[in-house]
């Protein structure tokens, strides 16, 4: 007999005959013999209507409120759930997270998990419960309602897998699993069997959605491995794992993020510490810069560009504006968002020259100018204009995975 985890997202419960299909799926598990905890999402676009309910009120409300709102989403689905697999004739269980042991810090919208007390999770399975747990959400040492970040369910699961020490974690989707690209996007994408820890993650930072970043952190972390499949097809996914097998391509896949927007600060006098200054006024509020760019100083001035989330966008420019552009003379700020990031993710570039070669030689065969560049060891990524992102991934995708 074994534990098995099993989340379904948002478009795997939207409406009652998929959550019928959900109970079809964990019943067929528990039949076996197995025990088993699901992770549930709130039901298709919930999450994103409540926000749209608040933002009616007020743009940017308090982030104790948000959250408050924002987990009453997962509390529907997992009490219909319930009722789903007990209509089947099976035991179940609606737990929201903090009653299935969920303890997070106290930053509102974006907690992290300290820890899971796996007590009353364990009561549940030895009374023979089928447990089915809200994900995205946990309770802070206040006793108030927090919640984990968009996409936090995948979190959710697997850190009950970590401390439940689960034999199998499932990510339940609403695609076959990890492809070379987004399949919604690209035709041709094709799923991978397998895809490890460290190239998953680049992907999933660098914009595919398929899996949150936090939780491929996690599953690294405590060796978790992890199947993504589709909740909708009866077919194996894609293993998610430290060590893969050699891949005959040299990267396992490209993906695109444009909630962001390119920052510049212009006629930065070419002086030490200045870098050190103006970034020390963002890290100070917790907002990460990703790609930075800096001129090469001349008439005695340089420039510096960077990149950041969208949703920090505003707060940046404020407070660079106030705390440091006021305080020299000539420095001007100013902020584009009509830019892209497109990264190529495969730990086979380690040993292969000329990947970052063939990427800007599809790109220019395209057309498409490059503004920014930043590398890894396992990823090459480019800031682009937004509106040639799509043909900025199909070309690199035929490049890089030609037709057989
Ligand atoms: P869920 O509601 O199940 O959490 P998400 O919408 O968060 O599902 O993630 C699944 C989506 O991720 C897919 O529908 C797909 O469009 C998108 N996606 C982006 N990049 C990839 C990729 N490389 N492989 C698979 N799916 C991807
Ligand atoms: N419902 C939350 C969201 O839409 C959490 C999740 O789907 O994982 O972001
Ligand atoms: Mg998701």
């Amino acid at each position: 007999m074994s534990l098995i985890v099993q989340k379904f997202g948002g478009s795997s419960v939207k409406d009652t005959e998929h959550l019928m299909n959900v109970a079809r799926i964990v019943t067929d598990t528990y039949k076996k013999g197995n025990d088993v905890v699901v992770v549930v999402s709130a039901q298709g676009d919930t999450t994103d209507d409540l926000i749209a309910k608040y933002k009616e009120i007020d743009s940017n409300p308090s982030e104790r409120e948000r959250d408050m709102l924002l987990a009453a989403g997962e509390q529907i689905s997992i009490s219909l759930l319930a009722m789903a697999i007990q209509s089947l004739g099976y035991p179940a269980v609606s737990l929201l997270g903090w009653q299935a042991g969920f303890s997070t810090t106290s930053s509102h919208t974006r907690a992290r998990i300290k820890k899971v007390d796996t007590t009353r999770l364990k009561n549940e399975i030895a009374r023979k419960n089928i447990v089915v747990v809200a994900g995205f959400q946990g309770m802070d040492k206040y006793d108030d309602l927090t919640t984990l970040g968009r996409g936090g369910s995948d979190t959710s699961a697997v850190a009950i897998a970590a401390a439940m020490g689960a034999d199998l974690c499932q990510i339940f989707t609403d695609v076959e699993g990890v492809f070379t690209a987004d399949p919604r996007k690209v035709p041709n994408a094709h799923k991978l069997d397998e895809i490890s820890y460290g190239e998953m993650l680049e992907l999933a930072s660098l914009g595919a959605q398929v899996l949150n970043n936090r939780s491929v952190e996690l599953a690294k972390k405590y060796n978790i491995e992890l199947e993504v499949l589709s909740s909708l097809t009866n077919k194996p996914g894609t293993i998610v794992k430290e060590k893969t097998k050699m891949e005959k391509f040299l990267i396992s896949g490209i993906a695109k993020d444009d909630d962001i927007v390119r920052i510049s600060v212009t006629n930065i006098p070419d002086e030490p510490g200045l870098a050190f200054k103006l970034f020390s006024v963002l890290s100070a509020k917790g907002i990460n810069v990703d790609i930075i760019l800096q001129s090469i100083g001349r008439d005695k001035s340089k420039d510096i560009s960077f990149t950041i989330n969208k949703d920090n966008a505003e707060t940046a420019m404020a407070l660079l504006e106030k705390n440091f552009v006021s305080r020299y003379d000539d420095v001007k700020i100013s902020m584009n968002d009509n830019v892209a990031k497109i990264s190529i993710v495969g730990s086979g570039m380690e040993s292969h020259a000329g990947v970052a070669t063939d990427m800007f030689e599809a790109l220019f065969d395209a057309n498409i100018n490059i503004h920014m560049i930043s590398t890894s060891e396992i990823k090459i990524s480019v800031l682009i204009r937004k509106e040639y992102a799509d043909k900025a991934i199909s070309v690199l995708h035929d490049k890089f995975f030609p037709a057989e």
